[in-house]
């Protein structure tokens, strides 16, 4: 086990539909460490960085107009596993496949406006977290929760 950071966003939809507040409680609900968070505006040229592997995909042009369309949350979260125990807690990409209890199953019933996105590997977060944030923006403070969140050696 390791200790890994992801990076998260919440998408316009979830902005404008003012979930961002529930979006955020659940992460720090699961006991996972906000080390990092900003509002902006994501531009085409950020957007084909991020989704560099779709960027040749019928559904991409759509995808980068919905990014772009308005504010998102972005944020680095930490903890154990984070990469996986994030995919869990967001749900499959198609909300309206996403199982309840899941933060897509909950929450939407779109497939492209599903409120959330988190790396799939520890290699994409790296690249990921480079596409909005500067190392200097990170703050990985201990926080005095940890020792209650989970085990020395689980991180
Ligand atoms: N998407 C879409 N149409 C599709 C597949 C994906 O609009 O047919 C959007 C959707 O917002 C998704 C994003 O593109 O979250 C990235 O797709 P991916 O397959 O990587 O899903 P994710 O990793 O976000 O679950
Ligand atoms: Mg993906």
């Amino acid at each position: 086990m390791a200790l890994e950071r992801t990076l998260i966003l919440v998408k316009p939809d979830g902005v404008q539909r003012k979930l961002a507040g529930k979006i955020i409680s659940r992460i720090e609900d699961k006991g996972l460490q906000i080390i990092a968070v900003k509002m902006l505006k994501i531009t085409p040229q950020m957007s084909k960085q991020h989704y560099a592997e779709h960027v040749s995909k019928p559904f991409y042009p759509e995808l980068e107009g919905f990014i772009t369309s308005g504010p998102v949350i972005a944020l680095v979260v930490q903890g154990p596993e984070a990469v996986s125990v994030m995919r869990t807690l967001m749900g499959s990409t198609n909300g309206r496949a996403s199982a309840p209890g899941t933060i897509r199953g909950d929450y939407g019933a779109s497939r492209q406006m599903n409120l959330i996105h988190g790396s799939d590997s520890v290699e994409s977060a790296k690249k990921e977290i480079g596409v909005y944030f500067q190392d200097s923006e990170i703050c990985d403070a201990p926080s005095v929760l940890t020792p209650w969140s989970w085990a020395a050696e689980e991180a």
